[in-house]
């Protein structure tokens, strides 16, 4: 099946919003054997709406709008689709009494006069439920079977209606047995795309018709296998065989699949060994703290952690003697393990972890330059440093510094005791 989509906002247009909407529908659509032919973004006018839906309708008969929902005034969404299938816009009583109900509930108010038009939806619609807010979405089907979806702009929404209301509806109209476009992806850390590709050797070309892209980013390199051809069942055994292959060529490297997230996966085998964390972070500020608090739960396994920014810090709240500071610089191995040791020894925690190095613009020297970190995760005394040059700017080395000491903390773990670059000093 072929389908459009067009996505509704001046802020689109303008680029104040980035359209994840459309991208989100790609990426969910293609899984289910959907093909998105074309993607077109319209600003909040009845004409544009008009014919990019209408040309759109030529095209496949199939569309999905998002935004222009809702009960402002640039909301035009519906009566702009209603006057194109040639519909007039009726009150649904349903609708009144669930927004009045909702405002009452919520607000403890009466709805206003000026909501009342988001109840008003175009004659011989479909109602789609909103679990996630108020504005419904509304399918709008004519005699000859070409439809246009209409759902919220709110990311929110729109990815719970997209799975609630249109996934169930398209999976009925697909036909059995077609090609799906599906992807797994694998997370590696700390190795660069070219040494990536050396391990992978042949494998690097694809595998069984599979296409792999390597995607840099700050967490790493992700390997993204994508199956093209093949209908559900067969892509997901190729999916994972192609998986495995892979795996088996880089596995020390790989830490997780998917959007998995290394603060949340060291969280788990943290709590898993019954182990406690604080961190000393200097040149990532309280970055690494950060991630390891967003994740649910943290609170049973992070203890804390001190921002040793600068020299006296390090000494005064984690013991790091100002002599050492003072013979090998605030940016070295030594420190690095003194600041992973106090933190653990004032914190009282099973593993502490320490930060350090120059994350820029100024302060490189040809020794230390820009992008020079040392780690060190000590675990029950056991104390492990690393030293990395990390790329990219101020914001990514200080990501990248973070995501290193993770990553050392999961070798640790995994006992990849001869892992690149560990000083075995302990
Ligand atoms: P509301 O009922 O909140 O008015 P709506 O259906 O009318 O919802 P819009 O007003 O178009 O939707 O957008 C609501 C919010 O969702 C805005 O903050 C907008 O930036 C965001 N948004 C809209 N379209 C997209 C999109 N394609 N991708 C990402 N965000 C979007
Ligand atoms: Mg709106």
């Amino acid at each position: 099946m072929n389908l459009e989509i067009v996505t509704i906002g001046d802020e689109l247009l303008l680029g104040f919003t980035i359209d994840t909407n459309a991208a989100h529908l790609a990426r969910e659509l293609a899984a289910l054997g959907v093909r998105i032919v074309r993607r077109t973004t319209c600003g909040d006018d009845a004409t544009s709406i008009q014919s990019a839906v209408r040309d759109a309708l030529d095209r496949t008969g199939a569309v999905i709008t998002t935004g222009g929902l809702g009960p402002t005034a640039d909301d035009m969404t519906k009566p702009a689709i209603a006057e194109l299938f040639g519909q007039p816009m009726v009150l649904d009583p349903q609708i009144l009494t669930n927004l009045q109900e909702r405002w009452r509930k919520r607000f403890n108010h009466e709805l206003p006069v000026s909501n009342h038009q988001q109840a008003m939806v175009p004659q011989g619609a479909t109602i789609l439920t909103n679990n996630f807010g108020s504005a419904p979405g509304i399918w709008l089907e004519d005699e000859r079977g070409r439809w246009v979806a209409m759902l919220p702009g709110v990311p929110r929404e729109m990815r719970g209606m997209l799975a609630d209301t249109i996934m169930p509806r398209l999976r009925d109209r697909v036909p059995a047995g077609g090609a799906v476009i599906r992807s797994r992806t694998l997370r590696t850390a700390n190795i660069a795309e070219s040494a990536l590709a050396d391990r992978l050797g042949e494998l690097a070309r694809g595998i069984d018709g599979l296409s792999l892209a390597y995607l840099p980013g700050s967490d790493g390199v992700d390997l993204r296998l994508t199956s093209w051809d093949r209908d559900a069942r067969a892509t997901s055994a190729a999916l994972d065989s192609a998986a495995a292959l892979v795996r088996e060529k880089v596995a020390p490297f790989v830490y997780g699949e998917g959007d998995d997230d290394l603060a949340a996966l060291m969280l788990a085998e943290c709590a898993a060994r019954n182990a406690t964390l604080a961190v000393a972070e200097s040149c990532t500020g309280g970055m690494l703290g950060m991630r390891l608090t967003a994740v649910p739960g943290s609170s049973r396994t992070v203890l804390g952690g001190t921002i040793a920014y600068a020299n006296e810090v390090k000494t005064r709240e984690l013991g790091v003697p100002a002599a050492v500071i003072a013979e090998h610089g605030a940016v070295s191995e030594a420190v690095a393990r003194a600041m992973a040791t106090g933190v653990r020894l004032r914190f009282g925690s099973t593993i502490g972890l320490g930060i350090t190095g120059i994350a820029g613009p100024d302060g490189g020297t040809p020794e230390k330059p820009v992008g020079t970190v040392w780690v060190a995760v000590d675990i029950d005394g056991d104390v492990r440093a690393v030293r990395a040059t990390l790329p990219g700017d101020r914001h990514e080395i200080r990501w990248r510094a973070a995501q290193l000491v993770l990553d050392r903390l999961r070798k640790a773990f995994s006992r990849d005791m001869d892992a690149t670059g560990w000083t075995s000093r302990s």
